[in-house]
């Protein structure tokens, strides 16, 4: 059992004629303080899973179970204490009238926190904005800094695990490394969980210890940073992704 599991899971959208079918008896389990990647074409299930975990797409079909526990339909607040996600937009995903400060104060409201001033202070250092950011609005920040402050949110209520989707897609790409580092260094400081959504196999080996390839819905493989490095994909689609994203992948060390 992992801390995160994922059973049979199916998820329909539209009614009948105009059936799309999102996501396919999709399983994967996560286990505490792993990063788990899953990767795939445009179109292919992945955000729908993550949505799914959080309540926030319609699950048709088997399973999401937290610590052996399955989830209830509508998530309970406590849910939101343990399971954070940030979404790929940070333009879309933060309200343009709400200052950062508003922005970090909204979550610790609605779940009772009381020393509101110490974590707003804190979160902005955690991801590398000063105290300077904190009264500013959406459009006085760059993507990079926007994609900033939507992770300080998701982690200010100190969740277990995150979810990240295409966390660092719609950002140049010199400030996708930094951005990725940043995750990189606060999942090792806190023991943190992640699962990573991204269409980009580069980005998914650089942080995956495991990762997910999906096509159509449907898993097509589950492989491991290493059998990654060595270029072990039994599935054809995983082979024909590697060979396009070759040179952007590590290679395997001549030891091994
Ligand atoms: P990915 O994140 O891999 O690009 P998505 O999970 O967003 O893929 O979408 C998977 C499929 O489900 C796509 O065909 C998409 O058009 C469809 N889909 C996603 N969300 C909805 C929705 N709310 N209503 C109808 N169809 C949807
Ligand atoms: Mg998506």
């Amino acid at each position: 059992m992992g801390l995160l599991d994922i059973e049979n899971l199916e998820v329909t959208f539209g009614a009948a004629g105009n059936r799309v079918r999102a996501v396919r008896g999709v399983s994967l389990s996560v286990t505490k303080g792993e990063s788990y990647g899953i990767v795939g074409e445009s179109g292919s299930g992945k955000s729908t899973i993550l949505r799914a975990i959080c309540g926030l797409a319609p699950i048709s079909g088997g399973q999401v179970r937290l610590d052996g526990t399955p989830l209830r339909h509508p998530r309970e607040p406590a849910f939101y204490r343990r399971i954070q996600m940030v979404f790929q937009d940070p333009y879309a995903s933060l309200h343009p009238r709400h200052t950062v400060d508003r922005v970090l104060s909204e979550p610790l409201a609605i779940h009772g926190f009381s020393d509101a001033e110490t974590r707003i202070e804190q979160a902005l250092k955690d991801v590398g904005l000063g105290h300077g950011f904190r009264f500013r609005y959406p459009h006085q920040l760059s993507g990079g800094q926007r994609q900033r402050v939507a992770i300080a949110r998701a982690l200010i209520l100190e969740p277990q695990v995150l979810l990240l989707d295409e966390p660092t897609s719609a950002l140049d790409a010199s400030i996708q490394a930094e951005v990725l580092n940043l995750l990189d260094r606060l999942r090792a400081e806190r023991g943190l969980t992640f699962v990573l959504v991204s269409h980009d196999l580069a980005v998914v080996s650089h942080m995956c210890d495991r990762l997910l390839v999906m096509q159509h819905g449907m898993a097509v493989e589950e492989l491991t940073r290493e059998n990654l490095q060595s270029r072990a994909a039994t599935q054809s689609y995983t082979r024909a992704l590697l060979t396009a994203s070759e040179g952007y992948l590590p290679q395997a060390s001549k030891a091994s």
